[in-house]
């Protein structure tokens, strides 16, 4: 037993609840809990050097993860994805300082892997038997996998236009998928519709507490690869959010316990221009998101018209002294070419995305030639 967590707390208003029962939103306000952890008196039982003899994987965090009988772990071999740095690309767009950290490496071939390894091994420590959720694609495929692995049925809905990747892994994994006609926000509420009555547990990111304590560890092995000083600029392709969201909340835990200090990275969160309502609400000088009307994008895991979290991101961006940024599909395109032609690697349509905001970025003043900047390639190229 190493995790220190202590309780959930709603991330608008004051309510906590246990984690140990099942819980989704706050039953006051509806919007998403947070795991908290004794940070005090973690402070003073826990060092960088205590990591040394961990194994190579994001369970080497298990002080700020919320899973605490190891019994419980539900693993597929996460590895600890790499921090590469681009100068080849770097140098072609006068960047000198470029980095990617490639999350392709992951069970599934996407960081999806992080959320739903945590969710499923914190189900299986509850006594869930079974799990729903609506996805865009590669929270599907990572569900199946886990779920199959714990022995719990998990139950899929998504779009009939999903990436095939996506359909035929569920398959493959044994899930119960069913394809709808409209977009994940749809889904959604299929599933919330149908849960009470089919017993099923909502694994909707940001309706379940323990995804973003899965996405928050790329943030701590940032930290860690970067000699616990984080970079200047971190680009993120956002979709639900729970990739910044997670970082953000990560950073300032790691702040808690003395392991880094008040700096931070500003985010850049990038969007397709075929679907941004995060960049739209950023534009706009807001506080949440207006649902974004016909989403259409190739880039699956962007196509979300409605996150949950939309004022967890935008806090983050605005805190961190960040920005959000559009692209269109045909620069997504390019950049998925000029990736793999000056630096081998492969990227998804998302993790491209990153990769086409640079010029933009660069051109607008919103980052400079000799900041530390790290981009997420957040899955790999699925043909
Ligand atoms: C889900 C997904 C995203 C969006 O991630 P969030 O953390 O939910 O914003 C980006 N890229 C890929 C490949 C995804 O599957
Ligand atoms: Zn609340």
């Amino acid at each position: 037993m190493n995790s220190y967590i202590q309780h959930l707390a709603c991330s608008n208003c004051d309510a906590t609840y246990p984690h140990t029962e099942p819980q989704n939103v706050c039953h006051l306000c509806g919007k998403p809990l947070f795991a908290r952890y004794s940070l005090d008196q973690l402070k003073d039982n826990w060092k960088p050097d205590d990591l040394h003899t961990r194994p190579n994987s994001f369970w080497r965090y298990k002080e700020l993860l919320p899973i605490q009988n190891d019994e419980d772990i539900v693993s597929l071999g996460e590895t600890v994805t790499p921090l590469l740095n681009v100068n080849r690309l770097g140098a072609q767009l006068g960047l000198d300082n470029l980095w990617i950290k490639d999350e392709s490496r992951l069970p599934t071939g996407s960081f999806k892997a992080r959320g739903l390894a945590m969710a499923v091994s914190k189900a299986k420590a509850l006594g869930i038997d079974k799990l729903a959720i609506p996805s865009a694609g590669n929270a599907a495929t990572a569900l199946s996998v886990y779920a199959a692995k714990a022995g719990i049925p998990a139950y899929i809905f998504m779009p009939k236009d999903t990436p095939a990747f996506n359909q035929k892994t569920c398959e493959l994994a044994g899930a119960n998928v069913t394809l709808i006609d409209g977009l994940i926000t749809d889904a959604g509420k299929i599933v919330a519709n149908r849960k009470i009555n089919k017993g099923w547990f909502d694994v909707s990111t940001l309706k379940e507490p323990y995804r973003v304590e899965g996405k928050k560890t790329m943030g701590f092995e940032l930290a860690e690869q970067c000699c616990w000083e984080l970079p200047d600029v971190i680009i993120y392709p956002t979709g639900g959010g729970t990739g910044i969201v997670g970082m953000w909340k990560g950073f300032k835990e790691l702040e808690r316990i003395g392991w880094i200090s008040k700096k931070r990275p500003r985010f850049i969160s990038v969007q397709s221009s075929g679907c941004a309502p995060i960049v739209k609400a950023w534009e706009d000088g807001k506080s949440d998101a207006e649902p974004w009307q016909d989403a259409d994008t190739i880039a699956s895991g962007l196509r979300v018209p409605q996150a949950i979290g939309d004022f967890l991101i935008l806090d983050a961006i605005r805190e961190s002294n960040g920005a959000a940024i559009s692209v269109s599909d045909g620069e997504i395109v390019d950049a998925m070419k000029l990736l793999p032609t000056t630096e081998g690697l492969l990227t998804c349509p998302e993790g491209a995305a990153t990769v086409a905001a640079l010029q933009p970025l660069l051109t607008d003043g919103l980052i400079g030639p000799s900041e530390k900047i790290v981009l997420f390639n957040t899955g790999g190229f699925q043909a």
